[in-house]
């Protein structure tokens, strides 16, 4: 545990059943983990699956402050995507929820069961955009244009 908050990023993404609420039902799970605090978090986006099927995911990202350590924040975040329902039936399949750790504060981590930032987080239109939407200074203009060609839309 961290005696000052660190900054934190989270993708959320859901493609199945009713997304939307899936989405804000995470934040509202996210609001729930201890020793974090929500303090932001974008607009809901509308995205076409990439890696993966199905229907068209809702996308957002959350800025947190916490006390936690990376790994720890990890297992919170996977024990809501657990309580949501998610099943994993084939790598890439369609999911009721994933919640990604995007950014911690400035570190780099590369273990066997986490990496931050997170790997393809650069190349995806879903968490760039509302990344910026919520921190413009994080995203280099040339991430932006690297994306444009995605489908990605504001709900
Ligand atoms: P996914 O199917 O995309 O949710 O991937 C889940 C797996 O990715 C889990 O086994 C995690 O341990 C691993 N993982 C590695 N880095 C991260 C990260 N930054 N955020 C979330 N999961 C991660």
């Amino acid at each position: 545990m961290h005696t000052a908050a660190v900054e934190a990023f989270i993708g959320i993404g859901a493609n199945l059943g009713n997304a939307s609420a899936a989405v804000f039902e995470a934040i509202q799970g996210l609001k729930r983990i201890p020793n974090t605090r929500v303090c932001a978090h974008s607009s809901f986006y509308q995205s076409a699956p990439i890696d993966s099927t199905g229907p068209d995911y809702i996308n957002a990202v959350v800025r947190v402050a916490t006390l936690l350590c990376a790994p720890d924040l990890l297992i919170h975040l996977q024990s809501l995507e657990i309580s949501a329902g998610r099943e994993r039936p084939f790598p890439n399949a369609p999911r009721t929820l994933d919640l990604d750790l995007l950014l911690y504060g400035s570190a780099t981590i590369s273990s066997d069961r986490l990496n931050v930032p997170h790997p393809r987080m650069w190349q995806r239109a879903f968490v760039v955009v509302p990344l910026a939407e919520l921190n413009p200074a994080l995203v280099p203009s040339q991430v932006l244009l690297g994306v444009q060609q995605q489908v990605i839309r504001k709900i």
